[in-house]
């Protein structure tokens, strides 16, 4: 079993480095190539037939690239997987899994907080094609193993989950699972990140990220990767050569060199959040705060055994509604009202009006988004300038 021991900030800087060197460059270098030549047909034999001395080398950008597969290895590492692949973005990793793990006339369960768009693809997309889903009520593991039928091959949760920041535990899920040898387990652990938590650790199969957020962490990249055995992951790989969502070299560049400072920014983030979230707690014109590192959070104690640290988002409910959520925002400068997360920039969202806007109040109520929600990702910038900043926004 892998060590549930989540990473260091050296760990960040140099897991996996030594892997794979396409040159004695120190960073990775951005092999930026569409294709790959040759020197002979016996070279050609030789990468066909799985002979090659460097198999690695790529053969079409679609199914390889060096830049990519580099950035893969540092990811398995730091996952604690065998291996990885990387996907033009965290859907694309997540539907290709999918696609390349379940087929028509098998089942799948997800829980109701899930990252919506997974949700919607299991919903709106996947049963065209014959897959069934139970959904279960947000973290209510203990249902789980009553949801396995002999036909379920994938058990999927987010941990931390989106914007209530609920973790799952993940031993728990990992167990139900294989107590049934035909179900595989799928964590997205994006907003976690292996700073936090490691969920290859407690035995889960898979763990995906959208590392648009805290992987590449600038908010100027999309990518995605899911993580775990050689085996498992060779058959998403092989698909993603078909469906196409190969993530791009420079994007994987990206995310390596955002890999780096991981640790640091993820520390700085934890412990910005955590002060964020206590402050917040106190203020007379806040309803109700959602951090898992806040005894207050319904998941605290889950959140405390698996977790190092909380992570950079706090979720909160203004009291007075949207009106008044939306004045604490418009009145806030540092920061910078857009949806996503885990960048180094201080970030805001009303997910009534965002990510949510198309719903009615009701329609919002009845998945639990209430209207006077904000969701703050904190960034790197000085733990006293956020706090004043929402000080400004909510006076
Ligand atoms: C953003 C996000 C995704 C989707 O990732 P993209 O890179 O935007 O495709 C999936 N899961 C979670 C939890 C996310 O926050």
């Amino acid at each position: 079993m892998t060590e549930r021991k989540t990473i260091t900030a050296t760990d960040a800087v140099h897991a996996g480095d030594d892997k794979f060197k396409p040159y004695d460059s120190v960073p990775t270098p951005i092999v930026q190539t569409a294709t790959y030549t040759f020197a002979d047909s016996a070279e050609v034999a030789a990468y066909t037939s799985g002979k090659h001395s460097n198999p690695d080398r790529g053969e079409y950008v679609r199914y390889g690239n060096p830049t990519v597969r580099a950035v893969e290895l540092r990811l398995a590492a730091l996952e604690g997987t065998e291996d990885a692949a990387m996907f033009a973005s965290g859907m694309a990793a997540v539907t290709t899994t999918l696609f390349a793990l379940v087929k028509g006339g098998q089942h799948i369960v997800l829980f109701q907080d899930c990252y919506r768009r997974t949700l919607q693809f299991v919903k709106e997309v996947f049963t065209r094609f014959g897959v069934t889903h139970t959904l279960l009520p947000a973290g209510d593991v203990a249902a789980l193993p009553d949801a396995l039928r002999p036909e379920t091959r994938l058990v999927v949760s987010e941990s931390p989950t989106n914007p209530y920041l609920s973790c799952i535990d993940l031993e728990r899920v990992a167990a139900a699972c294989r107590a049934r040898r035909t179900v595989k387990s799928m964590i997205d652990a994006t907003l976690a990140t292996p700073v936090n938590c490691r969920p290859a650790g407690f035995g889960i199969d898979l763990v995906v990220h959208s590392a648009t957020k805290y992987l590449a962490g600038h908010n100027d990249v999309m990518a995605g990767v899911v993580c775990g055995s050689t085996g498992l992951v060779s058959i998403v790989r092989d698909l993603r050569g078909i469906l196409g969502g190969m993530c791009d070299p420079h994007a994987a560049f990206l995310v390596g060199r955002g890999l780096k400072t991981l640790a640091l920014r993820v520390e700085k983030q934890n412990a910005t959040a955590l002060a964020v979230a206590g402050w917040l707690e106190r203020h007379p014109r806040i309803e109700r705060v959602f951090y898992p590192g806040l005894s207050s959070h319904a998941t605290h104690p889950v959140a405390r055994a698996q977790m190092r640290g909380f992570g950079g988002v706090v979720s909160f409910i203004v009291k007075g509604g949207l009106t008044a959520a939306s004045a604490a925002v418009d009145a806030m400068k540092l920061a910078r009202i857009a949806v996503s997360f885990g960048g180094v920039e201080t970030l805001i969202e009303q997910p009534a009006i965002m990510s949510y806007y198309e719903m009615t109040t009701e329609q919002r109520q009845a998945i639990g988004i209430a209207d006077g929600l904000i969701r703050l990702s904190v960034g790197v910038e000085d733990p006293g300038d956020i706090i004043a900043d929402l000080e400004r926004g909510l006076s």
